[in-house]
């Protein structure tokens, strides 16, 4: 067993008022849920909870496993130790550099501790100074902090570092929302900032088999099971949209593929959140990245659905979208070149502006589109991640 805890700190902003035991009873479930299957026991106490008891090998897989719960904002790793005087003196000599300065930190939650902060600082400074001569105290800016925590229960914890965490929302407690799922890069940072701010990600994948492979399916499964380490109850549906596509190139003028195939995917998209409980739909949208996410073409696709479209990426450039996508680990696989069924039946000259009444126009020329959109939701498939 490790003489090491990790201690997690969560942020204050959501702490206010009576929502407060709602946010941290769904941060502690995600907790639970992600630490499962590691031996380890979870102390949940106010403002901080600590993960103790684990053995020394499962330390890393614990801090890469919390370091993805949206909710908490730090962690550390520290030592403990008990009560007894000379068991803190002990520790914190192990725990000091020889040379340099330092500062000790103390803070009580165990109110009733025999020393008070002050007196703790003095002690633990006293004893480290006569075992390192070479050690000296500089109050303002030392080279090195230990930070003391003495807890109720007979626990003292000693750290000097915090790590950061992913921050956020507790996952769930913004509810649902549908994720417009393709390859790229962008959906996957959407549904990971939309994740961020609490809300549990459904998926919904589009393709067009058999104009698109089974490896560009395969390549969106893969995406899915990284954003699932982030939303743990994270789904994936994939829908065919190949007989709509058919049907719009046989019926409609070529430039008004895309923004036609983007009213069908809204229009499907809203059947499925509804079928989900989903509260929104979230896509990758950033303004004027290309010709179907311009101000008109959003307002023209938007048009078709009444549940609010969030567009995390709505002002954020490509390089910036990239950063994201690099950090959670999206990027490498967004990168492989499979198509994806917005490029299947591409014009040469997508519309930029287009305008409502003339979409409508050439939408009302396929005249089975109810039943086409019908028929692809029925067949709606569930993937395992
Ligand atoms: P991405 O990098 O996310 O693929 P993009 O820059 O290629 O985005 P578009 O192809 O216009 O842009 O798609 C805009 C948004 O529409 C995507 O971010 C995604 O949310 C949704 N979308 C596009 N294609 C699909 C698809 N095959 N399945 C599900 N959603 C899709
Ligand atoms: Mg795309």
């Amino acid at each position: 067993m490790s003489n090491n805890v990790i201690l997690l700190r969560f942020g204050e902003l959501y702490l206010k008022g009576k929502n407060q035991s709602y946010f941290e009873n769904m941060l502690k479930d995600n907790i639970r849920a992600k630490l499962d299957g590691i031996d380890c026991k979870l102390y949940f106490g106010r403002g901080r909870y600590v993960v103790k008891e684990y053995a020394d090998h499962d330390e890393d897989e614990i801090i890469e496993r919390v370091r993805h719960i949206f909710g908490l904002h730090s962690l550390s790793v520290a030592r403990r130790c008990g009560y007894d005087l000379q068991e803190v003196a002990d520790l914190a000599i192990e725990l000091t550099p020889d040379v340099g300065t330092f500062r000790v930190s103390s803070h009580r939650s165990y109110k009733k501790y025999e020393l008070d902060s002050m007196q703790l600082n003095k002690y633990i400074g006293e004893k480290v100074l006569q075992a390192k001569p070479a050690l000296s105290v500089d109050l303002h800016t030392p080279d090195y902090v230990l930070n003391v925590d003495v807890r109720e229960g007979g626990d003292i914890y000693m750290y000097d570092s915090a790590m950061p965490c992913a921050g956020g929302m507790p996952t769930g407690t913004a509810g649902d929302g549908l994720l417009l799922l393709s390859g790229g890069i962008d959906s996957p940072v959407a549904g990971y900032m939309l994740a961020k701010r609490g809300i549990n990600i459904t998926a919904l994948h589009f393709h067009s088999y058999p104009y698109t492979s089974e490896a560009a399916k395969d390549k969106v499964v893969r995406l899915a099971r990284i954003l699932k380490d982030y939303s743990p109850s994270f789904r994936l549906y994939s829908i065919s949209l190949t007989k709509i596509q058919e049907a719009i190139h046989k019926c409609c003028k070529p430039n008004y593929m895309i923004t036609l195939v983007r009213r069908a995917m809204m229009r499907i998209a809203e059947r499925i959140a509804a079928a989900n409980g989903c509260g929104c739909i979230v896509n990758g949208e950033s303004l004027g990245q290309v010709a179907s996410q311009t101000m008109e073409s959003i307002n023209v696709t938007n048009a078709v659905v009444k549940l609010p479209v969030f567009r995390p990426l709505i002002g954020m450039d490509k390089d910036e979208i990239i950063d994201i996508a690099r950090r959670i680990g999206t990027f490498e696989t967004s990168i492989e070149p499979y198509e994806d069924c917005c490029t299947v039946f591409l014009p040469d000259y997508p519309l930029i502006k287009p305008e409502i009444n003339k979409v409508e126009e050439q939408e009302a020329r396929i005249t089975e589109l109810g039943a086409l959109i019908e028929e692809a939701v029925a067949a709606i498939e569930t993937i395992e991640l």
